[in-house]
């Protein structure tokens, strides 16, 4: 069966621009690799400037898209760090009526560097990350960017476990200066890439602040290979580097040699294992009754209403809960978490000396994933894995620490499933034995630096799991 986009749509498009993977903040939950800016060696890094300069981008954009209705998304990194080349591209795109423009941002910049530009169809979401700026000059900052004539359509607080008591802190003081915020559910990223466990108070909080469809999508993350999904029919992903594809089903080609490939125009069968979930991305999909909207571009403001209208419909049930008939009228609350995959079981120890082949020796041990070395600049993002279990204690353990000569880098907390290092020593204990983070490295001169990385149990007993060189190159 065919499932054609709606008619109103045949002129429309959105392109989401991963415009850069700088960032000046380096944030634990962040799923980038980040860079912290431009290599003094003129190497190309990963922006979209370094590769071809602002006006054959705003050419790109005018000639490459014939669509009458344009959304262009601008995710990074940091999207606002060249300041000079940005502020070109946001006011030779802003000419162009077709074009509408949303932007992911931190907030770090200074609004009055952009007083001319026409913002009538630009608009912000500004994320809050506490670790990095505290609330007060980053609250200061957002209403200097409204007062600039910025749409700011919402503040952002990510969930991640350090971010609960902030958020539950500020939520009055920053709806009542009308700001709309926005909680989004942490994905398993960055230093918590094997996190899968949510608390009550987590899940308390996403249920009560989001939508069911995105509670779904974002947190229980159902399957959608094979599914029917209009979103490719209406959207590219565009790289730094020019690069151009269909939206989560098509090859990788260069915008500005071989143009952006055709759309289908039509559903098609999604090929991901789980959607990539943004908030436009799974409404897309033909068959999710959750989805009580039309099909749209899904403008920002559209999803704010949609989310406004949740937590007015929570305020009545709970008011309507009070009287007779209150949940005939407003309905029951939808409950997600019922639905989260259930946590990984910790099997009991067996006797080690009735197991074959035998444990390495120590109390501690495990390994690195990696062989070779990690080259890398200073102040990059690098990513290590591999496994730690203990004889004594069986797997997980209390953590992993990654350390660059004394310097420690992180501690991982949270594991993975590891199939393989079960059967491996036939032990069903060691099932839960994975770890996998992303780091960042300090600001370091050229030269070879040695990454340690060290298993710790229970009872505080280290042991190495390996290490590897990091080359930094600049
Ligand atoms: S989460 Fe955002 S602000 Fe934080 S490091 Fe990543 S891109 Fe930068
Ligand atoms: S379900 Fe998600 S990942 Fe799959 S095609 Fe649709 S938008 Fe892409």
């Amino acid at each position: 069966m065919n499932y054609p986009l709606p008619a109103h749509l045949l002129d429309s498009v959105r392109i989401a621009w991963h415009i850069t993977s700088w960032c000046n903040y380096s944030c634990d939950y962040c799923p980038v690799l980040i860079f912290h800016k431009r290599g003094k060696n003129g190497d190309k890094r990963d922006h979209a400037f370094d590769h071809y300069t602002a006006e054959q981008w705003m050419e790109a954009f005018a000639t490459k898209f014939p669509q009458k209705d344009i959304l262009l998304k601008i995710t990074g990194g940091e999207p606002f760090l060249d300041r000079e080349n940005f502020r070109k591209i946001l006011t030779g795109v802003l000419e162009m009526p077709r074009y509408s423009i949303q932007i992911d941002t931190n907030g770090s910049w200074d609004p009055a560097y952009f007083r001319e530009v026409d913002k009538t169809r630009l608009s912000l979401n500004i994320a809050f990350h506490p670790r990095m700026v505290p609330f007060e000059a980053f609250f200061k900052r957002a209403r200097q960017m409204r007062d600039e004539g910025f749409h700011v359509e919402m503040l952002n607080f990510v969930l991640a476990p350090e971010n609960l008591d902030e958020f539950a802190r500020r939520l009055e003081e920053v709806e009542k200066a009308g700001f709309f915020i926005n909680l989004s559910p942490m994905n398993p990223t960055g230093t918590y890439l094997s996190r899968t466990e949510r608390s009550e108070q987590e899940m308390d909080l996403i249920e009560r602040y989001n939508v069911p469809v995105d509670v779904k999508y974002k947190v229980v993350r159902p399957k959608t290979k094979g599914r029917m999904c209009r979103h490719p029919a209406l959207s590219y992903y565009l790289m730094f580097d020019g690069s151009i594809q269909v939206y989560c089903v098509g090859k990788m080609q260069n915008l500005f040699t071989d143009g952006a490939p055709p759309l289908p125009r039509e559903a098609v069968a999604c090929e991901l294992d789980e959607c990539i979930a943004c908030t436009e991305m799974y409404r897309a999909l033909v068959d999710e009754p959750l989805v009580t909207r039309p099909l749209s571009l899904y403008h920002r403001g559209e999803y704010v209403e949609e989310v406004k209208e949740h937590r007015k419909r929570l305020f009545w049930r709970k008011v309507g809960a009070r009287i007779p008939f209150g949940e005939k009228i407003f309905g029951k609350p939808v409950r997600m978490r019922e639905q989260l995959p259930p946590q990984p079981r910790k099997p009991e120890l067996l006797a080690v000396d009735a197991i074959k082949p035998a444990l390495p020796a120590g109390p501690v041990f495990g390994s690195l994933d990696m062989n070779g070395s990690i080259r890398a600049y200073g102040r990059d993002r690098v990513y290590v894995s591999g496994w730690a279990a203990s004889s004594l204690y069986g797997a997980p353990i209390e953590g992993v620490r990654v350390r660059l000569e004394d310097q420690e880098l992180g501690f991982i907390r949270n594991f993975h499933a590891r199939p393989d290092i079960a059967a491996t020593y036939q032990r069903e204990e060691l099932e839960q034995c994975g770890w996998k983070t992303m780091v960042w490295l300090p600001a370091l001169g050229r030269g070879s630096y040695r990454m340690v990385v060290e298993g710790v149990a229970p009872d505080g007993t280290i042991g190495e799991l390996g290490e590897v060189a990091v080359e930094i190159v600049e």
